[in-house]
């Protein structure tokens, strides 16, 4: 995972650096919609892609009423486009957004093997497409870059609606053209972090893990913190 260059206009630079900044936004809670991925995974056991349609199209609804946006439409379509080098898959796309038709686009079918999306496959572009429609019509990011901050907030949705406890991604320094790759190492370091502190917090005191979490946080990395 890779950002976009930072651009060299300075209007656009000043939204690329603003959509960076902002990588902490509310998000729907697990309580507040339950199972998104049980609720995915059994429309893809029925195999009908009717079925997943729906089931979409009412995360979007949640969605778009938690964040006060208008609906965006949905469009399936089967197999994704991708490329091959040499037998193997080079590229693929998941989804896209259509900023002028408000539309969400999602390939349901792998490429190579023509199964199926995976449940989580599926919440996570939902999550993310709806992340250029939530900075195109509420956050005024009209360009929806993908800044650090595009694809935070987007992880921070998808934590949201899994029910897992946030964490931050950790990046690479920025290359000459301004983007920065995903250290995943380190990301899944904090994964396993969080998931230690939401474990420990419930085995010391069911009563106080929100004390503990507390406690916790103020001893991470500043950079951590935001
Ligand atoms: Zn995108």
């Amino acid at each position: 995972m890779i950002t976009d260059r930072r651009p060299s206009r300075a209007t656009a630079r000043d939204e690329y650096d603003a959509s960076s900044r902002l990588t902490d936004i509310p998000t729907p809670s697990s309580d507040s919609v339950p199972s998104a991925i049980d609720r995915i995974e059994e429309a893809r056991g029925s195999a009908e892609r009717n079925a997943i349609r729906d089931v979409c199209e009412q995360l979007l609804c949640q969605f778009s009423e938690f964040y006060r946006v208008p609906v965006p439409t949905l469009k399936l379509l089967g197999v994704r486009p991708h490329s091959t080098s040499e037998g193997r898959l080079a590229s693929e796309v998941l989804g896209d957004y259509d900023f002028r038709a408000v539309r969400i686009r999602l390939w349901t079918r792998t490429p190579m093997q023509r199964q199926w999306t995976s449940a989580r496959t599926i919440l996570s572009t939902l999550c993310h497409e709806f992340m250029h429609h939530l900075d195109a019509s509420q956050l005024g990011f009209p360009s929806s870059y993908h800044t650090t901050g595009f694809f935070e907030r987007t992880h921070r949705l998808y934590l949201g609606m899994t029910g897992q406890p946030p964490y931050a991604l950790a990046w690479f320094p920025p290359g000459a053209d301004g983007s920065r790759a995903i250290d995943w190492p380190e990301t899944n370091r904090r994964k396993r972090d969080a998931d230690w502190r939401r474990s420990a917090a419930s085995e010391v005191d069911p009563t106080l893990p929100g004390l503990l979490d507390a406690a916790l946080e103020r001893e991470q990395d500043p950079d951590l913190r935001r």
